[in-house]
């Protein structure tokens, strides 16, 4: 079973959102587990330190390598990587979800404060990672955002007939537009040809879309595709083929809410 491990000084923000809908029902269902340790119950005062001031001075607080250290070697890891938030950490992509998410699981340090004493980061050799080039109070809903990201693929969670293989990123592009009834709203109609059943033509289109959107949005990543430095192989075929109106909702965004 894949596990999450997941150390923070607020214990009581998990499962939050990862306690519902597709998450949330895939925990229950016992395909993937989590286990939350509070980081102040290896605290050696009365006062359950956590933080300190930063050597060198400055504002704020630092988390204590001691304590976090404490903390850290309490989990048993079984071959999970230890991550550590981090806004300065390698940037979170869909290749490295889909990498953690076919291993055992992941040990997820969420920082507070200023951060944590980098010795703790070298001693226990935390993988820092971000999930965007913005700072957030506190590395939980980071860490959540990353166990979502990866429950999501697991085996079975979204369904027999869901697929990621289309979804953005999935080629290194966003996904195209979606549309589902009416077939008019407010004077905007989908698309004719979505409503063609003619399936060549619809991917034809929604590769055309993903690839417009892509140079539109990110041309990062656009450079990145054209050039093949992802190396992955396309996998555009229709979903649309049980689909007679072209209008059914698409199943592979998985289990209904
Ligand atoms: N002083 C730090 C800096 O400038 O890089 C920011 C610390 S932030 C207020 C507190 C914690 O939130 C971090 O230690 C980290 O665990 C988490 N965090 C904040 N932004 C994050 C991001 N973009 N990605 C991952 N974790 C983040």
């Amino acid at each position: 079973m894949w596990r999450a491990g997941v150390l923070t000084i607020f214990p009581e923000m998990f499962p939050g959102p990862l306690g519902v809908s597709l998450a949330g029902k895939a925990l229950a269902a016992g395909a993937w587990s989590l286990d939350v340790h509070d980081i102040r119950a290896f605290a050696s005062d009365k006062h359950r330190t956590v933080d300190d001031t930063p050597a060198g001075g400055g504002p704020g607080m630092v988390m204590k390598a001691d304590v976090l250290a404490r903390a850290i070697d309490a989990v048993a890891q079984e071959g999970r990587p230890r991550l550590l938030m981090s806004p300065r950490g390698v940037p979170l992509t869909q290749v490295r979800v889909e990498a953690l998410a076919a291993g055992p699981g992941v040990v997820i340090v969420c920082g507070r404060f200023e951060g944590v004493d980098e010795r703790v980061i070298a001693a226990r050799d935390l993988e820092e990672v971000s999930i965007g080039d913005y700072v957030l109070s506190g590395g939980e809903i980071a860490g959540m955002a990353l166990i979502d990201a990866c429950v999501r693929l697991l085996p079975g969670v979204m369904g027999a007939t869901a697929s990621s293989a289309e979804e953005s990123f999935a080629d290194g592009l966003l996904e195209y537009p979606q549309f589902t009834r009416p077939q008019a709203f407010e004077g905007r109609p989908i698309p004719d040809v979505l409503l063609s059943g003619d399936h060549a033509r619809i991917a034809a289109w929604r590769r055309a879309e993903a690839e417009r959107l892509t140079r539109e949005r990110r041309p990062d990543l656009w450079a990145k595709h054209h050039s093949g430095l992802r190396g992955k192989s396309a996998g555009v075929e229709s979903i649309a083929s049980d689909n007679d109106d072209g209008l059914r909702p698409c199943p592979r965004r998985g289990v209904p809410d």
